[in-house]
Order: C-alpha cells, then structure tokens, then sequence
C-alpha cells in the first residue's frame, strides 16, 4: 500500500511516498521557498535526484509540481494517482480536540481552521494541502496526524498558566506542545534502545524550531513549547522564554507596535538576534575562530537547554536517558558538549570520542560507567506519519 506523506510549513512541503508496512521509501523531496520566483524543488528516488528553481506562488502550486513528478515519464514513480491509498497530513496544532491521528472529515477541516489562530505560520498551508489533495487523490483516505496529539497527557498541573480560570475555560490558553511526532518517534526508539517500558527520558528535538520533552513511560508529561511554538528553548530566530513585561516595555517605552514585537521576538532573536546567524553552522564556525559574540550565544543556547534537563529531572523524579535529535541536536557534538558539561550532578557523562563520531545511526554517546545514557537519534517525522497513518485505516 502506498501512503504519500505531507508535511506542509509556513513556506515549504516535505514529502515522501512510502510502501507500507515495509516501510520502504520510495522518494521523497522538498519544496522551498513557496511563495517566491526562486522557489527550489528537491526530488530524490533511488535512481535519481533533482533540483529545479522555479516560481511557485501557493502551497496548491507546490503540491501539483510534487504531484507531477511523481507521474513524470522518464523520473516518476507512479502511473496514477489512483495508486496512493493514504495520503498522510502532519497537522501542526489540533488543539484540545485530537489527542489521535483521526480521518480527515469537514469537521476535522473546521477544527484545522479554528485553530489557525494559534498556529498562523502552520495551519493554514496544513489544510491548504488537505484541500488539494482531496481533488488530486479522490480515492485516497486523507489522514491527519497533529503535532499537538503526544502532548495530550499531559498532566492539568503542567498544562495550565497561572492566569484566570476563565482564560482557560472560554479561550483554551494553555501548553499544547509541539514536535510531537518527533518526541513520540524519538522516546520510541530510545525505549526500545533502553530494553525497559518503565522509562525516564528527556527528549531534545534542536531544529530550526527547538523543543524538550520529559516523557515518562513513554507519554509525554511536559514540554517546553506551550501555547504557541515560542517559548522555552533558544531557536534559530525566535526567542524562546523572555519576561513577558518586556514586551509591555517594548510597546509602552520603546514605542513598538505589537506587529515589531512580533516580528522581533519571532523572526529576529533567537540565534539570529544574538549573532546575525540562524545557521548553527555559521555560528560554530565562527565561534571557532575565537569570534566570542558567536561563543556567547552558543553558551546562552546550551544553558538554557541545561535548566530545562534540571527542571525535567524533577518532574520525571529520576532519569534515565537524554536524546538529542533534529538537524542540530543529530549532527552538532559542539551543542551536545556544551549541553553534557559539567552535569555529573545528574549522573549525565559525555565521551567526547563516541560524541565526535559522524552517523545516520542511533548512538550511545556517554561514558561506559554514565548513570545516564546520552543517545543521539535522528528523527523520522514521516516514517512516525506514515506508520500512525497505516495503523489507523487498516
Ligand atoms: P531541522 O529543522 O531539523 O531541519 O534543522 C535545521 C538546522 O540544523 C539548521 O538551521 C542548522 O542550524 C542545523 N544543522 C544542520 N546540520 C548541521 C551541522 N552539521 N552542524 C550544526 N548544525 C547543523
């Protein structure tokens, strides 16, 4: 059966076409940039890869240049779209109304929608593509997996704000997480790495976006993405935690509109605001060539990383393993070892060989006598949508 994965962004798709239950990929690739003339489409089987430039203006154009490769004569893969019988959505906020991955019907649209206004960069491009891909693969069944659905265990004691009731009751603020599919496929592997259900691990998922979760028997009892995928850790351009009254100085003070602030503590901090970078590469390069502005950041990144372990320790009462995934968390040993650093308190002891060693695979990378293991796991945000979305029609 072959089940076509979506995974939309604000400006981009991700996709991947898969032969379940094998689990065997048959391509995948990315468009980038949608919304521009020099929007790049990465194309990649086992016998071929491609990149074209082109102007693609919506997600709807993006997803029929996707669709057309996939049946192009001389690199695609199908012969039809009637081949795909699942097509796979991630959907970035579901609210408090999903805790599953659930069948895509006009209810569920009402829902995606509603909730845009939580996740304004994410929502809309999500149900964009659902409404192509109903025209596009009529026979298909259109499944949608949220990003907020690990985090519905969360307890009431670590999902609610200290603010008024109400706020609550009528408006549904509170900490709905995000990354979920990668959290659960990470924690996944790590307990079945670990041999034991009865778990405590912390997940550390570094991407563009950052996040940590405490996962506790394998569910999810805290996060460090809340409301909306701003706050906790530092991340490429947003913020992470700051003193909300900032923002009230900002305004009332410093005279900005609630537009820049907005646009500064989302697009213009993070490792952006602090060094002109948002590419962890760039930044370590520099901090490598004695560049102490780029050094600062790095330590204000891992630092803030580090108080969240100590604040998961306690919430977990224990611990067991940490794992860092994503672009950053898979391939930086600099963030790793500034992360490791002085956490003995813990039991947490990094080997700096197995730390520098480059892999595609999942790897211990702490001492042989660590109380605490240290594993990197790289993360398969599709295989997790695809295997939750077989499961769920068969
Ligand atoms: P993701 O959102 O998971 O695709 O992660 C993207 C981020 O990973 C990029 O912005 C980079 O900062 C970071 N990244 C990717 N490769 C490396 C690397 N080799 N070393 C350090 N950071 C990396």
């Amino acid at each position: 059966m072959k089940i076509l994965i979506i995974n939309s962004g604000s400006s981009s798709i991700k996709f991947q076409l898969m032969e379940m239950p094998s689990e065997t990929l048959i391509c995948s690739g990315l468009v980038e940039r949608i919304g521009s003339n020099d929007a790049i489409i990465n194309y990649k089987t086992n016998l071929d890869e491609l990149r074209i430039t082109k102007s693609i203006g919506t997600h709807s154009e993006g997803l029929n240049m996707i669709v057309e490769l996939l049946q192009d004569a001389d690199k695609g893969v199908i012969n039809n779209t009637k081949e795909i019988s699942i097509v796979g959505h991630r959907v970035v906020h579901g609210g408090n109304s999903f805790s599953n991955t659930t069948l895509i019907t006009p209810e569920v649209k009402d829902n995606i929608q509603e909730y845009a206004t939580l996740a304004p960069l994410h929502n809309p491009g999500n149900l964009e593509g659902i409404f192509v891909c109903e025209e596009i693969f009529p026979l298909a069944k259109q499944v949608a997996i949220f990003d907020t659905a690990f985090h519905r265990s969360i307890p009431d004691y670590a999902k609610r704000y200290a603010v008024p009731n109400e706020l609550y009751e009528k408006h549904k603020i509170q900490v709905y997480g995000f990354h979920g599919t990668s959290h659960q496929y990470v924690s996944e592997k790590a307990i079945t790495y670990l041999g034991m259900d009865a778990s405590k691990i912390i997940t550390i998922h570094l991407g563009n976006g950052c996040s940590m979760t405490a996962v506790k028997n394998g569910k999810s009892i805290d996060t460090s993405l809340g409301f909306t995928p701003s706050n906790g850790l530092v991340m490429g351009t947003r913020s992470g935690d700051i003193d909300h009254a900032i923002i009230f100085h900002l305004v009332n003070n410093l005279k900005y509109s609630l537009d820049e602030v907005k646009t500064l503590l989302t697009n213009k901090s993070g490792m952006l605001g602090l060094t002109g970078h948002m590419d962890l590469r760039d930044i370590e390069a520099k901090a490598e060539k004695g560049n102490r502005e780029c050094q600062l950041a790095l330590d204000i990144n891992a630092y803030r990383i580090k108080k969240y372990i100590g604040a998961y320790v306690a919430a977990l009462n224990g611990l067991d393993a940490i794992v860092f995934t994503a672009g950053i968390g898979e391939n930086s040993s600099m963030i790793r070892k500034l992360v490791c650093a002085e956490m003995d308190v813990f039991g947490i002891y990094l080997e700096d060989s197995k730390n520098n060693i480059r892999s595609k695979d999942i790897r211990e990378i702490n001492t042989a006598d660590s109380p605490v293991k240290i594993l990197v796991i790289p993360t398969n945000e599709e295989l997790e949508i695809a295997k939750q979305a077989f499961a769920l029609v068969n």
